[in-house]
């Protein structure tokens, strides 16, 4: 393989994850910090680590010209985007690219055209993929927006094209919201992502968020089944599993393999993700975006077939045709991932940048801890407050839900205040015990006060 020495260019538990693949790879890994995470895991674990510049993300791991020139300096042959930052910036790819490196995932044509949204939209389209009814493209001025909206009908959802994380969305429920969050939306995508292109969709009322994991080499793709991640706030995901137990096996079939055919439709290469939400009354399917790149809740498709996705992308990026072929990859059981955040689920879940006093982390069969903390490790206060990812993997659904209840009561994290409670009493809960959720259910339940602080004793 032509890959010897990967630059991360991404911080936290995917920095780690990374290393991890890499080493198993048997390739050396240079780790990219900012000023603000000297101390960070990422760095203690790498073969070396170059210093980008400030702890503003802005004037370090968002910056291509920093990351480049440190990429180039540490003489790695490849880089690797991780999750957020630059990962679905077709930007980056193309610096990466002009000098002489090879980027872990797919090319900036493919960004361009899968991570923009409205461009996904239309190439989901034309692979006859049904999407969400809405606007055939960017919506320039409110009387458009205001006839698309009569169109479809209201509610409607008002996105970001450049969109992701669950920040430029709004519902509009009629006329006059509409022309009032539509300017809004397109001041908070212009800050967010530099780019305030927006288009409508039809909000699809109490929906299942399904997705799918592919894995391709530019020519052949598989998918390596489904996830559901409609346990959400914010539009954010809280709780996620793998398989997605409310479909049946034709409909799971289905859309499996309608993602497979559009990751070959477009020339997809490397791990990416199909997204979609699912009505349950009616069995239909709407795509809404996809990501083209490693996701937060790989992990949980790893659980149940096996796969190291990190290290297959590696692979394809250094020229290796997929090393599976559908007919290989086979499910195993069911596998849930809990997003432990530095964040007071108490206090609206505001961020918790504390310092690490203790930490205890389960071990056994079947329960994984993704993440980048140590005891004494100071949480930065500039970046996104995900620390870790407890993982969980059991024969059924009833099982993995004991498991993650299990494995919760003996994580310790002294000294920040976590997602942990959270978690804690969502796998105690009837609704999520039954399946029976949506990704508008967590945030009612969270109002009507479903989650109790414990009394120290
Ligand atoms: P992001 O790029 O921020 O992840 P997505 O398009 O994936 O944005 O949407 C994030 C979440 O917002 C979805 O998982 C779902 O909960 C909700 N959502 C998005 N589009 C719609 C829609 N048309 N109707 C209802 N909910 C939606
Ligand atoms: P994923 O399923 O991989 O989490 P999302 O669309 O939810 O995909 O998030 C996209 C990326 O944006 C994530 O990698 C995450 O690190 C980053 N992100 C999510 N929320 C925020 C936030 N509040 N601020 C900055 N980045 C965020
Ligand atoms: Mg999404």
């Amino acid at each position: 393989m032509s890959i010897k020495k990967i630059f991360i260019a991404n911080r936290g538990e995917i920095a780690v994850r990374i290393i991890k693949a890499a080493k198993g790879l048997n390739i050396e890994t240079v780790q990219a910090y900012s000023d603000g995470d000297k101390e960070m895991m990422a760095v203690k674990l790498a073969d070396h680590s170059v210093n980008v510049g400030p702890a503003k993300a802005a004037d370090s791991y968002l910056n291509i010209n920093k990351m480049v020139n440190a990429a180039i300096i540490s003489g790695a042959d490849a880089v690797h985007p991780g999750y957020g930052f630059l990962a679905e910036s077709a930007d980056f790819v193309r610096a990466v690219e002009d000098a002489g490196l090879i980027f872990i995932g797919p090319s900036a044509e493919v960004i361009d055209r899968m991570g923009d949204k409205v461009a996904a939209r239309s190439a989901a389209l034309a692979a006859n993929v049904p999407v969400v009814p809405g606007s055939k493209g960017l919506i320039t001025n409110n009387d458009e927006a205001i006839e698309v909206a009569n169109e479809i009908g209201y509610p409607v959802m008002i996105k970001a094209t450049a969109g992701g994380g669950g920040r430029g969305i709004r519902v509009a429920d009629n006329q006059e919201e509409l022309i009032k969050y539509t300017s809004q939306a397109r001041a908070e995508a212009e800050a967010a992502f530099g780019d305030g292109g927006l288009y409508i969709e039809k909000a699809i009322k109490n929906p299942r968020h399904i997705e799918v994991q592919i894995l391709a080499d530019g020519t052949d793709a598989i998918h390596c089944f489904e996830r559901e991640c409609s346990v959400q706030r914010r539009r954010q995901k809280v709780w996620e599993e793998a398989g997605a137990d409310c479909l049946d096996e034709a409909t799971r079939d289905k859309l499996c393999a309608g993602a497979v055919e559009l990751a070959k439709a477009v020339g997809y290469k490397g791990a990416g993700t199909l997204e979609y939400l699912y009505d349950e009354k009616s069995n239909s399917f709407y795509f809404i975006e996809m990501n083209t790149r490693i996701q937060v809740e790989h992990t949980i498709s790893e659980m149940i077939t096996g796969i190291d996705l990190v290290q297959e992308m590696i692979k394809i990026a250094g020229g290796a045709k997929l090393s599976y072929k559908q007919a290989d990859i086979r499910r195993d059981g069911h596998a849930i991932e809990v997003r432990i955040n530095a964040e007071n689920p108490f206090m609206q879940f505001l961020p918790f940048p504390g310092k690490v006093v203790s930490l205890q982390i389960p071990t056994g069969e079947g329960i994984r801890f993704d993440h980048f903390i140590y005891e004494g490790y100071q949480i930065s206060p500039f970046y996104d407050s995900l620390i870790g990812k407890l993982i969980v993997h059991a024969p059924d659904r009833a099982a993995a839900i004991d498991k993650m209840s299990e494995a919760l009561q003996g994580l310790e994290i002294g000294g920040l205040k976590t997602t942990i409670p959270l978690h804690k009493a969502l796998a105690k809960d009837a609704a999520i015990k039954a399946g029976d959720i949506h990704t508008q259910w967590l945030e009612p339940w969270l109002d009507a006060g479903n989650l109790k602080e414990e009394k120290a004793s």
